[in-house]
């Protein structure tokens, strides 16, 4: 497996992690990724948000309250918009990487989809991959 590590669209925010295997790869289908990323649905690559870490001066945090209670933290760049890695106290103080921005992205296979109650029918994916209604349980 290629080492965890990406950046923005422009480049100006690098990232990596010292995690050599993610603990999940997780389909997001809640109205929050669909708005983050413009489309039906984020890819992320989990690993220890302690694990992460982030090189260049226009990376820029949104924070908003999970259904948790807890903060969730969406690590984007403020040059060009892409969305980097998302911070999840709630959930074992995992950050989800999004796949896309991984300089290699041609291993990460999903094995479990969440937030599908609120899944786009245009974004419908291989029914294999595991569904939960919301967070995993
Ligand atoms: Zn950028
Ligand atoms: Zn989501």
């Amino acid at each position: 497996m290629p080492k965890i590590e990406g950046s923005c669209l422009c480049g100006q925010v690098t990232y990596s992690s010292s995690s050599e295997e993610p603990a999940m790869m997780v389909v997001c289908h809640c109205p929050d990724c669909q708005k983050q990323s413009g489309t039906a649905y984020s890819t992320n690559v989990l690993v220890p948000t302690s694990s992460i870490r982030f090189d260049g001066d226009s990376r820029g945090q949104y924070v908003v309250n999970g259904d948790s209670g807890q903060p969730v933290t969406r690590n984007f760049c403020k040059n060009c918009g892409s969305p980097l890695t998302t911070e999840l106290p709630a959930f074992d103080n995992l950050a989800a990487v999004k796949a896309g921005t991984l300089s290699d992205s041609t291993w990460v296979k999903p094995t479990m989809q969440i937030w599908c109650d609120s899944a786009q029918p245009w974004g419908a994916l291989d029914d294999s991959v595991a569904k939960a209604p919301a967070n995993p349980g």
